[in-house]
């Protein structure tokens, strides 16, 4: 390799799909992926991962110092188990523990820390770096991948997608109405 243009000589490429909750992201990105053999890359569950961290700790979510204090001595990152991410918190395997609602309510003000997102987005260029992957979530084809292959944004009907989160709450077992939604 010595000699080489880096640019050129990295083989990573990306698919990336951004596009408002509920519109099917992750259900779209986790076929689409199985279907042009490519690794599904779960953003969402790096910060759920964060957020996770955060709570077990003690943490106001909102607590902008403590909680960039406590992610920056994280350790997140995600493998692929037979088509499935799995995600690790320092050598922990958290992937069920992350899906908990009261990590569901604790992620959108961990996600919305600048310091937690600088982070997270690094490590995303990390994993992601010199494969081929499909990254779905916020921010994923503006800020973390500006030169990704394919960018796809998806949009759905309010209603639809209402819909989609109910049933994917009350799957879950969490109490949540349509109007709350
Ligand atoms: O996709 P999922 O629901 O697991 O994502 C959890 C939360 O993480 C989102 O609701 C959003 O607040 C945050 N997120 C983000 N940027 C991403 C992916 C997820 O802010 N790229």
């Amino acid at each position: 390799m010595t000699g080489e243009d880096p640019t050129t000589a990295d083989a990573t490429q990306v698919v990336a799909i951004d596009g408002p909750a509920g519109t099917g992201k992750s259900s779209v990105s986790r076929l689409l992926a199985d279907e042009i053999g490519a690794q599904y890359l779960d953003t969402g569950a790096m910060y759920r991962a964060a957020s996770l961290a955060v709570l077990r700790a003690g943490l106001a979510p909102d607590d902008e110092d403590a909680v960039a204090n406590l992610v920056s001595g994280l350790t997140i990152d995600l493998r692929d188990r037979d088509g499935d991410t799995v995600v690790l918190l320092d050598d922990e395997d958290v992937s069920t523990a992350i899906r908990a609602a009261d990590v569901t309510a604790a992620v959108s003000a961990v996600a919305a820390n600048a310091a937690v997102r600088e982070q997270m987005v690094r490590l995303q260029q990390e994993v992601a770096q010199g494969r081929f992957v499909v990254v779905e979530g916020r921010d994923i084809g503006t800020v973390v991948f500006p030169d990704a292959e394919l960018k796809l944004f998806m949009t759905a009907d309010t209603a639809v997608r209402a819909c989609r989160r109910y049933k994917e709450l009350t799957g879950k077992g969490m109490s949540v109405t349509m109007e709350e939604i």
